[in-house]
Formats: structure tokens, sequence, C-alpha cells
């Protein structure tokens, strides 16, 4: 399988190599030349098959074949390594739970499966790769995690000083072995700033194998659409299917359609989103407006500018009416996420994380003039994450997740850095 640029079609290159770049040359985002479709009697025996040998079925065609079957399986089995459970919360509405991995999101995913990709990358050039990474809080975390320990990687997160929560900071920066993070004193531009200028440099270049670990890179976007198929699987009945999707970048539902168009009998998804409305509003009137995000409190979904937006459009063809067909989109404020929390509690014990909460918000919209349909809310994050959020929708204390627990006596070791590129560049040259 090739990926081509959207920014120009003609420019094709390998697995590895849309892996490497992240972003093609000319700044288009990498597509799979084709969508592969999976067997019909694969789709009707995902209840007997194991997690793991449907992540292989669905991961082998888009990875190409320097890596073999046997590889290939040890790499989805590593990633898919903890539960997806799909929890009934309502009669047909589900929660499926994407928080057990060890950042207790689902980014965790996507980054486990790249680092492994990687690392197979690493083996064959035989050189160390160094993963460059800008963070503002929770993708720094899931890579950090992602590759720790990962052989023949380095990964370099920088992170804007006092900027980020102390439980991001903990989750990335106290891991050591091959994880190291830097402490930038500056803001999140100026982080980012520093890896792009990185990627520019000679010297650089010339003696170090650099990669990014971006959200738009496809080694993240592949795997995320195993777990559409795990859902499908641990249901018994057969009704409609309809996933709502709470989004920001729009990575998590863009590897929905890739599993539909694969063959999972998918009848419709939710858009879900916070105030920063860009696509919903698109579904609604057929125009999109980017525009600078809005704070909210499922902050992790404040885009407002999707970078998979440009994915969405080129599976749909282009053309409003199909994607406006198959994407239902809602928007809701802060305080209709923090009455949905508090609601869901009530009625059914059950507490959503204010990302999960804007999620049910739109499957309930979305099913009040839907009878018939299973729906199925993706979970993005654990709520004790959240705890102010959380414990102020439900008026009590939740328990810290233990892994959260365990966290909070370990000593954060980050180095530091100040905004001037040659700065930042002594300390990577003063790393391995
Ligand atoms: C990143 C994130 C999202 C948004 O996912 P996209 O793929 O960017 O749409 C939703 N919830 C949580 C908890 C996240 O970390």
């Amino acid at each position: 399988m090739n990926y081509y640029s959207l920014k120009n079609p003609k420019h094709k290159v390998s697995f590895q190599q849309a892996v490497v770049d992240g972003l093609a040359p000319d700044g288009g985002l990498y597509m799979p030349e084709r969508l592969p479709v999976l067997p019909k009697e694969f789709i009707a025996s995902l209840e007997r098959i194991s997690k793991e040998e449907i992540a292989f079925t669905v991961a082998r065609p888009f990875v190409d074949l320097s890596f073999s079957d046997a590889v290939l399986k040890q790499i989805v089995s590593e990633t898919v390594d903890f539960d997806f459970p799909l929890i009934e919360i309502e009669e047909n509405l589900y929660v499926l739970e994407l928080f057990h991995g060890p950042t207790l999101a689902f980014k965790d995913v996507g980054a486990r499966f790249m680092a492994r990709i990687l690392k197979h990358i690493a083996q064959n050039s035989k050189q160390i790769i160094t993963v460059l990474v800008a963070t503002s809080g929770d993708t720094g975390s899931a890579v950090a995690h992602g590759f720790f320990g990962v052989e023949g990687i380095e990964v370099v997160i920088l992170y804007p000083a006092g900027k980020v929560s102390t439980l991001q900071e903990k989750q990335l920066a106290t891991l050591g072995k091959n994880i190291h993070a830097i402490k930038v004193d500056g803001s999140f531009d100026d982080c980012q700033h520093l890896v792009k200028t990185a990627f520019l440099d000679h010297d650089l270049r010339q003696s170090k194998f650099l990669t990014s670990a971006n959200s738009i890179n496809i080694a993240r976007l592949i795997p995320q659409s195993f777990y559409y198929f795990f859902a499908a699987a641990s249901l018994k009945q057969r009704n409609p299917l309809v996933f709502s999707v709470p989004s920001g970048n729009f990575g998590n539902l863009t590897a929905g359609v890739l599993a539909k168009r694969m063959g999972l009998p998918v009848h419709a998804f939710v858009a879900s989103t916070n105030i920063n409305d860009v696509v919903p509003h698109y579904i609604h009137t057929s125009e999109f407006l980017p525009r600078p995000s809005i704070p909210t409190i499922s902050n992790a979904m404040d885009v407002g500018n999707p970078s998979n937006f440009e994915r969405l459009l080129e599976l749909y063809n282009h053309n409003w009416e199909s994607f406006a067909h198959e994407i239902k989109g809602y928007s809701f404020s802060d305080d209709e996420t923090r009455k949905a929390i508090e609601e869901v509690y009530t009625t059914k014990r059950y507490v959503l994380d204010p990302h999960g909460a804007v999620g049910y918000l739109g499957l309930k919209a979305y099913l009040k003039n839907q009878t018939g349909s299973t729906g199925i809310l993706l979970e993005t994050a654990h709520p004790s994450k959240f705890p102010e959020v959380v414990e102020s929708s439900i008026h009590q204390k939740i328990d810290l997740h233990p892994s959260l627990q365990s966290l909070q006596t370990k000593p954060v070791m980050s180095l530091s850095c100040s905004t001037d590129f040659s700065d930042f560049k002594n300390l990577l040259f003063s790393i391995k």
C-alpha cells in the first residue's frame, strides 16, 4: 500500500516513508491510496475472533511487507494489550471505554502502535531514531508512555514551563530511560518552533535520524480503527450501529470512517464537539469556517481548525451531501456538559469524563429521532484525569485512579531549556 499527499496525489510514498515523514514534504497529509475491503466472513464472525487477530487483519493491508506477518502480529498485540470494555448504561446505549491504557486515554492506542512501527524501522536501518514532539499536555504523555522502553528510539518531549497541569507533567516527565522531557521557558508555540527549526537544521539532520510523533501521522490514525471492530465484536445483537465520537482534531472519527469503508456495518457517525463547532457547523451549512479555538472543560477538543478535516473531505469526495448524510454533528456548552455528567451519574451511577459527556449528549440528540439503532459512545479518557470538573458536577469526591496515585510521589526529571535554538541544539547533542 502506498500513501499520497493530499496536496499532490501524484506524490506517493511507502508506508515506512509516510510514517517517518509524518507530513508530506509539500505539507499535505498522507492518505492510503486505496481502502481495503475485508472479507464478509471476517465481518460476520467478529465475535469469535480475538482482538489481536482483529487488529492484525485490519492493519495488514495498510502496512508494507517489510513487516512480516509475525512482526506485525507482535506489534498489534502489544498495541492492544489492555481492555476495551463495552458497557451498557441504558437500553441500546453503550459506552466503549478507551481509557484502560497507560495514560488513561484513547491516544495510547495510536502512540503504542506508532512506537512499535518505528522500533522496527530503527532495527532495519540500524540507526537510533530520535522522536521530537512539542506538547501542551496530553499528546506528550501518550507519546512518552507509548515509546517508553522501546529499543532503538530516543524521545524528546518539549513542553512549556508552568503551562501544563501537574498531573500531565508527572505523566510525561517521570519515566526516564529513553524518554527525555524538556521544560521550555516559553509558550507551546515556542516549543513547536524549536521542533520545526530542528528539522531544518543541517548539523542535526546529518547526525541524527529525526522524526516527529505528531497526531496527523498515519501510524497513529490506522490503529484507531481497531476498536470500532472490537465494539461490534462485543455486541450480540445486529441493530444498525451509531458511533458518537467526542472530537477535536477528528482523527478518532476519521478512523471510524475507515473502519466503515473496510466493511464494518455502521449506520451513522455523530461528530460531538464542545463549542469549538466548526465541523458540526459545516455539516449543517456546508460552510467550513476555521477560527481560533475557545477554551472549554473538555480541553482536548479545543480545536478551531481540525487537522483531519482534509482527510474526511477526501473520504467523502469533497461532497458535502454525502458527508452530511453519514456524519451528524452536534455541539454543546460547558454547562450542558456538566449537567450530562451529573445526570448520567445520578440516573445510571456511571461517571463520564467531560469529553465522554459531550459524546453522550451528541448520541442522545441523534437517537431521539431514531428508534431501533444501537448507540455506542467512545469514552476517550478516564474521569479521574479531570477531577475538578467531575467532582463539581456530581457533587462528590471520586477516587483517583491507582496509576495516577502512584505518580504523585515520582520526581519530575525534566531538563530546562530557553527558547534559544542553540541551547536546544546543545541539549539534543548531549542525548546519546
Ligand atoms: C485528543 C482527545 C480527543 C479528540 O480526539 P480527536 O481524534 O483529536 O478528535 C477527545 N478526547 C480526549 C480525552 C482526547 O485526549
